[in-house]
């Protein structure tokens, strides 16, 4: 009897044990409920915008993706084929803008017509904007933009050419009835300086992707952190493939691709990481890529997890 009662008790303690090892295999591998740590959406984007020239455009910060702009004239007459070419010229003497011919896919696209047309009780000498925008952070990103010319400009300056060519660009209409961008078309009419530093300004922007956190939040689950990051690119140029790496307190944890993104996308990525520390107390987040971008400052994210 009393040998069986040892034998008993042991084969309770084993059972024990064996159950004890299991709570904390679940404690360490399996991700339970845990408080929520979340950060606002961080938002490191260049600011271009100052308050003096906000108004010379559309929308803020429209340019196209580089300097380097593509355009196509189709049938259009001779002399108005001139002054559109003429206004290309000027611009490229007057900014950092180079403007070429190409038959496919061209960035803006300059058709003419002879029919005349009337609004608002004037003759329409011309039309032009852009047709495409995508918004990427702070830029408003400009991918398409199409010109129509009606009327030939009697002016010694193209004028009619280069005032559709500079709504293409982004650039509202001026009060200033001495401006280019007059509603009105006058032959002494110039083009002003806040347009030609704007211009030169937001183009002085290296066309690179840029990479930014827009949102991040981190559950501790057992010995797990699950982890849900926002990627976007806020850049001038489509990304290509990158890494994000996560520490906790230093250390390594993961590392996961961050697919290539366009220009203005954003992807949310879900996932576990195993923290070989009980408490952490911060967690960063690094995108490592080994290409340009407009700012690498916002490439890491630190989270104080400790309250
Ligand atoms: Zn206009």
């Amino acid at each position: 009897m009393k040998g069986e009662d040892i034998n008993g008790r042991r084969f309770f303690f084993n059972i024990s044990l064996i159950l004890l090892l299991f709570l904390i295999a679940i404690y360490f591998f399996i991700p339970l409920g845990g408080d929520k740590y979340d950060n606002s959406p961080i938002n490191y984007n260049f600011s271009l915008n100052s308050s003096e020239d906000s108004t010379l455009q559309f929308y803020p910060n429209m340019r196209f993706s580089t300097n380097q702009i593509s355009y196509r004239i189709y049938q259009c007459p001779l002399q108005k084929e001139n002054q559109m070419k003429e206004a290309f010229n000027i611009l490229e003497d007057k900014t950092v803008l180079e403007f070429y011919p190409f038959e496919y896919d061209e960035d803006i696209l300059i058709t003419c017509s002879d029919e005349i047309q009337i609004e608002n009780g004037l003759f329409l000498a011309g039309e032009g904007g852009p047709t495409n925008i995508t918004v990427a952070g702070t830029f408003n990103v400009i991918s398409k933009g199409k010109i129509l010319l009606i009327e030939e400009s009697r002016c010694e300056e193209p004028s009619v050419a280069l005032h559709e060519l500079l709504h293409v660009l982004g650039f509202d209409h001026s009060p200033n009835p001495n401006n280019i961008m007059y509603e009105i078309n006058y032959c002494d009419q110039e083009i002003s300086n806040d347009i030609l530093d704007y211009l030169n300004k937001i183009y002085s922007i290296p066309s690179n992707p840029d990479l930014t956190f827009e949102g991040i939040s981190v559950i501790p689950r057992g010995r797990y952190l699950e982890i849900n990051v926002t990627i976007r690119n806020n850049g001038l140029k489509d990304s290509k493939l990158s890494n994000l790496i996560i520490f906790a307190d230093g250390n390594k944890i993961k590392e996961v691709e961050i697919l290539p993104l366009d220009i203005g996308y954003g992807r949310k990525t879900s996932f576990l990481a195993w923290a070989p520390q009980i408490s952490i107390k911060e967690v960063e987040f690094v995108i490592d890529n080994d290409f340009p971008e407009i700012d690498k400052l916002n490439n890491k994210v630190l989270l104080n997890l400790k309250k």
